[in-house]
C-alpha cells in the first residue's frame, strides 16, 4: 500500500547522526519545526500537535518535552512537531485563513495544490513516510469543549490493529472511540502507508486544561515504554471505556446537530449529561427573531458541546455518544 516517495528526504532520519536535532522542514512555501531524538535502531515515532491551529494541548506538551527530554538511552527515533499548521496556529483558527482549507481533510495533499494541500503533502511524504508509529494530538479547539478521548481507525490488518489498540491503551485517562476510516485525515495517510496510528482529543475550549496535560504526558511516557523506545516498568493501565462503531458518521464530529441557521446558540445541556432522543439540547436564535430548538437526534451522553455562541448554518452544536 506504500505510496511512491520522493527520492530524497529533506531530513533523512536513517542517516541522521545519533543525538538531538532541531530541523525546519520546508518546501513549496510551507513548513514546520521538528524536534528529533535519534537513537539506536528501533521504531520511528512521530507525534504532532496543531493539525488544527486553535488546539493547544499538543503544542504545549510537545514543546515542553522538546525543552526538557534528555533520554539516556533511546532505541529508535522520536520526532515531535509541536505545531504542524503554523499559519492557522498564529491566526488562532482551526484552518489557515488564506485558503480556508481544513488540514485534517487535505491528506495526502498535493505539491501543486493550495497551501494547506502542500502542507499535507510535505508532512505525508517527508515525515509519515519515515514513521513506524504515529500520534496526532487534537482537541475541541476554540469553539467547542469535549470529554477527552483517544481513537484509531478500525478495519486495519491484525498486527496494525493490535498495535493501535496497545497505543490507545497508553492514554488510559481517556476513553476510546474508534470507527471506520474517514478521508483526508492524517490517519488516512498513515493508514495508506500501513503505519499504526492513533489520535487524541482533549477538551479544548480555547485553553489547556491541567488534567488533560497530565493525562497526555502520562500517555506519551507509557507509549515510549510500550513501543520499546525507552526502558521502564511495564505500565499498569486503567481499563478504558471503549466504543467501537461501524458507522463512520458517528465519529465524524462535524455532522451532528448542525445549526439550521446563522445565529446565537443557547445551550440547554452540559458536557457529560445523558439525554433522551428528542430532548432539547439548545436553541439557535436568529438575529432576525426566529428561535429554532435543537433536539437530540438519538439518546446518548453529551461528549462535545459548542461553546462559541455565534454559530453559522451547518456548525455542529453537540455530539452525543450513543448509550
Ligand atoms: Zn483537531
Amino acid at each position: 500500500m506504500a505510496k511512491k516517495n520522493p527520492p530524497e528526504f529533506l531530513v533523512n532520519l536513517a542517516t541522521l547522526p545519533q543525538g538531538f536535532h532541531r530541523r525546519r522542514l520546508a518546501r513549496d512555501g510551507v513548513g514546520f519545526e521538528a524536534f528529533i531524538w535519534r537513537g539506536g535502531p528501533g521504531p520511528v515515532l512521530v507525534v504532532n500537535g496543531a493539525t488544527h491551529g486553535d488546539e493547544y494541548e499538543g503544542p504545549t506538551l510537545l514543546r515542553q518535552w522538546a525543552q526538557r527530554w534528555k533520554p539516556k538511552t533511546l532505541r529508535g527515533t522520536v520526532v515531535f512537531i509541536p505545531v504542524l499548521n503554523e499559519v492557522a496556529f498564529f491566526a488562532g483558527a482551526r484552518c489557515r485563513p488564506d485558503d480556508g482549507a481544513n488540514l485534517a481533510r487535505s491528506f495526502p495533499g498535493n505539491r501543486r495544490g493550495s497551501p494547506t494541500s502542500r502542507l499535507a503533502c510535505l508532512f505525508d511524504q517527508q515525515v509519515l513516510a519515515q514513521a513506524t508509529h504515529y500520534v496526532d494530538f487534537h482537541s475541541a479547539g476554540g469553539a467547542n469543549r469535549l470529554k477527552p478521548w483517544v481513537g484509531y481507525v478500525t478495519g486495519m490488518p491484525g498486527p496494525i490493529d493490535r498495535a493501535q489498540r496497545a497505543m490507545a491503551a497508553c492514554f488510559d485517562r481517556f476513553w476510546v472511540w474508534s470507527g471506520p476510516p474517514l478521508p483526508g485525515r492524517t490517519l488516512s495517510s498513515a493508514r495508506a502507508r500501513g503505519v499504526p496510528a492513533i489520535y487524541t482529543e482533549c477538551q479544548g475550549a480555547g485553553d489547556v486544561a491541567a488534567t488533560d496535560l497530565v493525562a497526555l504526558n502520562l500517555g506519551l511516557r507509557r507509549l515510549l515504554i510500550t513501543l520499546g523506545l525507552v526502558s521502564g516498568a511495564k505500565p499498569r493501565l486503567r481499563k478504558q471505556l471503549t466504543r467501537i462503531t461501524r458507522s463512520a458518521k458517528e465519529t465524524h464530529l462535524q455532522v451532528h446537530h448542525q445549526a439550521p441557521h446563522d445565529g446565537l446558540f443557547v445551550l440547554a445541556t452540559r458536557l457529560g449529561d445523558k439525554v433522551r432522543r428528542g430532548e432539547v439540547l439548545g436553541e439557535v436564535l436568529t438575529l432576525a427573531g426566529q428561535n429554532v430548538v435543537i433536539r437530540a437526534e438519538h439518546a446518548g451522553q453529551v461528549v462535545l458541546v459548542r461553546i462559541q455562541r455565534s454559530v453559522r448554518q451547518g456548525d455542529a452544536l453537540a455530539v452525543l455518544l450513543p448509550v
